[in-house]
């Protein structure tokens, strides 16, 4: 590990110590450490300290080089979700007091009215930029993410600079990445986790392979020369209709749930590779399940790394039995600092909520699902996820959707939204469930998609097809 800490010297380090090592691999080609560094030094006189900078752009050095640069001088970078629309950008700019924006020229529709340059312009400034040293100790930038708004409006979270590298360390127990690794980072970098694989990266001392767009076959063809690959679900199952093998020593998965279906058929075919971590914008990771504990149970999100504490509780914050649905608790010393509205989520005992429900069985952590998609039909909860998980073993289907609409009789009834299986019926879905789960998990709406609405983070928006009923 060789990270000092902060991002705004990681390059430096980088740069003293393998200064002619690739740093980033990217559609425009390839920077070292040493580049990179010197680079962003020059680009950093761009801005100002104190000012708060916000990033509208796909995968590719300029987002890098542009937060890094703000680090360096002292300013904060507030990461925007490419896939907002121009009236939430409009919201998140004031919400979030953006003083300048640096976007990709073709979201230039839908940006606020907010000084701003494109990521097409860094390159002159960073040629032209002066050499003069930067400030040695400069006021703390701050890194902000959004949530992926999947439940309402992107929340904004301060991510605090980490600590110590405990956390990295602790990790790295769990998933053999190594010193120099090359990583293909697909998910997208303003995304916690793109964020997260980002910041790991650096700490490696690694090669990050970046894209602007996702496209299977070319992920795959980059991953013929990557040790490891980070992705969303919804990236991995689109791989997994490509066939194409590339050996990789680690895949790791996160950001939403990892259908069972999907996991079992990459480690079958990719070897035992896939990790699947659990975390949020809020906590951070809270657990990994290793290939190992997939193999016996594919749909667990496995351990919590050293360090960190997971306890799941009742309604009253009191710890339930193994085997009990509760509310998912995480302690781990990377917990946000609240979001910039002032609010937080709630703690117990030094532990933050993740807003989830889950149970633990053998030790290992199963996630039900987000507390508020839990659907209450007729007086009995039902957990979407396991009739989501359930469905989508039925041959064909690609990916499901089960969400509760409100019903006279019941107060909730359940809606299934299914991709992919041409052949199937609705009374064959009711069937399948009714062969395996609880009555009251039927499905009495059952709609055959094309696809389902995703955020640009890869999650199902469940909100979209609510508005559809
Ligand atoms: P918003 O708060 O704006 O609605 P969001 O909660 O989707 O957005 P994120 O922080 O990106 O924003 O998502 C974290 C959530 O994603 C977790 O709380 C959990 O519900 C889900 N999740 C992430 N990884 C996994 C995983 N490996 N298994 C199961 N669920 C996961």
């Amino acid at each position: 590990l060789q990270w000092d800490i902060t991002l705004a010297w990681g390059y430096r380090t980088g740069a003293a110590r393998h200064p002619d090592r690739a740093a980033i691999i990217d559609d425009d080609g390839v920077l070292t450490y040493a580049e990179v560094d010197e680079r962003t030094s020059r680009l950093a006189h761009a801005f100002r300290a104190g000012e708060r900078i916000g990033l509208l752009c796909r995968n590719h050095r300029g987002f890098i080089e542009t937060m890094t640069a703000c680090t360096k001088i002292g300013a904060d970078a507030v990461l925007l979700n490419t896939g907002l629309s121009a009236g939430q950008l409009a919201a998140v700019a004031r919400d979030q007091r953006i003083d300048r924006i640096v976007a990709d020229r073709e979201f230039a529709d839908v940006l606020p009215d907010v000084p701003t340059f494109f990521s097409d312009e860094l390159e002159s400034l960073v040629l032209n930029g002066p050499t003069t040293p930067l400030p040695r100790r400069p006021p703390r930038g701050r890194l902000i993410i959004l949530t992926s708004g999947t439940t309402g409006a992107p929340k904004g979270a301060r991510r605090p600079e980490p600590a110590s590298l405990a956390p990295a360390a602790a990790l790295l127990s769990r998933i053999p990445l190594r010193h120099g690794d090359v990583i293909a980072i697909t998910s997208p970098l303003f995304h916690a986790w793109g964020l997260a694989a980002f910041q790991l990266g650096l700490v490696l001392g690694a090669t990050l392979v970046l894209r602007r767009r996702f496209d299977p076959e070319q992920a795959l063809r980059d991953a013929e020369r990557c040790t490891a690959m980070f992705v969303v679900p919804v990236m991995l199952q689109r791989m997994l209709e490509v066939p194409h093998r590339p050996k990789l020593r680690v895949i790791a998965s996160s950001g939403s749930s990892l259908p069972p279906k999907v996991a079992s058929r990459t480690l079958e075919e990719f070897g035992p590779v896939l990790y699947n971590l659990y975390g949020s914008t809020e906590v951070s990771w809270a657990s990994i399940a290793t290939p190992e504990e997939m193999l016996a149970e594919p749909g667990t999100a496995g351990k919590p790394p050293l360090g960190t504490r997971l306890a799941i509780v009742d309604e009253q914050g009191k710890p339930v039995a193994p085997g009990e649905i509760g509310r998912i608790f995480v302690g781990n010393g990377m917990l946000f600092d609240g979001y910039t509205n002032g609010t937080s989520k709630e703690s117990l005992d030094g532990l933050m909520s993740t807003g989830d429900l889950g149970y633990l069985k053998d030790g290992l952590l199963f996630v039900a699902g987000r507390d508020d998609e839990m659907i209450v039909s007729g007086g009995e909860n039902v957990y979407p996820r396991e009739v989501e998980d359930l469905l989508s073993e039925l041959d064909g289907v690609t990916e499901v959707a089960v969400l509760g609409v409100p019903d006279d009789e019941f107060g909730q009834r359940l809606a299934a939204y299914v991709v992919g299986a041409e052949t199937l019926t609705a009374e064959r879905v009711r069937e399948h469930v009714k062969a395996n789960l609880a009555r009251f998990s039927v499905p009495r709406d059952v709609f055959f998609v094309d696809e389902l609405p995703r955020n640009a983070a890869g999650k199902v928006v469940k909100n979209r097809l609510r508005e559809r009923q």
